[in-house]
């Protein structure tokens, strides 16, 4: 379902934007059903009155929770199911974060991703994207956004900002809390500066290098390293907030003094912190995660150097911890 049919489907019962306003409200904050029932009825018209039970199972119904795998750091992975029998990851992240999927597989293809091997396999729905926050919020607050499950959110670009859109609007969520993440996209690049919610913006580095980029990255756009932290730049200073630059650190792969000298070239001065995250080897992936001494001291020292660096670990790093795996280890018929 997406939000803009389902703001169709109450203007034609007669909803006023007000009406729209408080349905979608009731839904998204999680009112409990009696409770958001009994106020909406003070004031909604009829025929949406008597089309809201139906609603609302509909909306409740469109997302499955399958299993939970809650991790040591208090994190959780999710695994959700779709009405038509796919499945994506969604992950509840410590401090009331939640990291979404914008999409079933992604196209991009990164060479260390799970999510990546499959290719494209269909795009998640507005609808749906809001609803990975609504269920996660039956389990537990939900304060903070991120796209960085599976999927490229540029490649599913309307979707995205509708479900961006209402969750700054009546989801109870500051727009510096929800945060884009991309690989980069001349198309999203357009389209955020213009959106009435702008949301953080989290860009995946990797390497300072353009031709390993290409190799890690392969149907990445062709942005070089610079294209794209000058574009960051720009859009932390329009928006006032800083930008995430994402950095899988793979050992022997992007670990290296060349590259450190090439993060300080880049981003030293910028409106940025720099995300450290050692990668979480997959078994059947040839890359391996440098250990943590080795990932303090880099952080370490680029800090030194003036980039605000940030080491952190992939949430839910015990429990298959890396985007995709859930779902892989489900396809094969192992989650239980
Ligand atoms: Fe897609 Fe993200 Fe995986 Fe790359 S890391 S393949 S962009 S899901």
């Amino acid at each position: 379902m997406q939000i803009d049919h389902l703001r169709q489907r109450l203007r034609a019962l007669g909803a006023k934007p007000l009406h729209e306003q408080r349905v979608l409200r009731d839904w998204i904050q999680g009112q409990p059903h009696d409770q958001g029932r009994r106020r909406a009825e003070d004031f909604l018209p009829l025929p949406v009155r008597v089309a809201l039970p139906a609603l609302d199972l509909e909306l409740r119904g469109m997302l499955k929770l399958l299993s939970t795998h809650p991790g040591a750091d208090g994190s959780a992975r999710l695994l959700v199911g779709l009405h038509d029998g796919q499945t994506v990851e969604s992950v509840l992240l410590p401090r009331d974060g939640l990291c979404v999927s914008s999409q079933v597989g992604c196209a991009v293809g990164c060479q260390f991703c799970m999510t990546g091997r499959d290719g494209l396999i269909r795009q998640v729905t507005s609808g749906e994207i809001v609803a990975q926050v609504v269920l996660a919020r039956t389990l537990r607050p939900v304060k903070k956004v991120v796209f960085m499950g599976m999927g490229e959110p540029a490649h599913n670009l309307n979707n995205v900002m509708e479900a961006i859109e209402l969750l700054g609007t009546e989801g109870n969520i500051g727009h510096k809390n929800l945060v884009f993440s991309t690989v980069g996209d001349p198309r999203a690049f357009e389209r955020l500066p213009q959106g009435r919610v702008k949301p953080a913006l989290a860009l995946s580095l990797h390497t300072t290098k353009p031709v390993l980029r290409e190799q890690l990255l392969p149907r990445a756009p062709r942005l070089s390293p610079r294209e794209l932290v000058d574009f960051g730049e720009s859009y932390a200073r329009l928006t006032g907030y800083p930008v995430q630059y994402q950095w899988t650190l793979m050992e022997g792969v992007n670990d290296g003094e060349d590259e450190m000298d090439g993060i300080v070239e880049l981003l030293k001065g910028k409106y940025a912190v720099l995300n450290m995250i050692p990668y979480n080897t997959i078994a059947d992936l040839p890359f391996k995660r440098p250990s943590w001494e080795k990932a303090r001291a880099i952080a370490a020292a680029l800090h030194a150097r003036g980039v605000l660096t940030k080491l952190r670990d992939s949430a839910g790093q015990d429990v298959e911890g890396g985007c995709g795996q859930l779902r892989a280890r489900e396809a094969k018929g192992k989650v239980i």
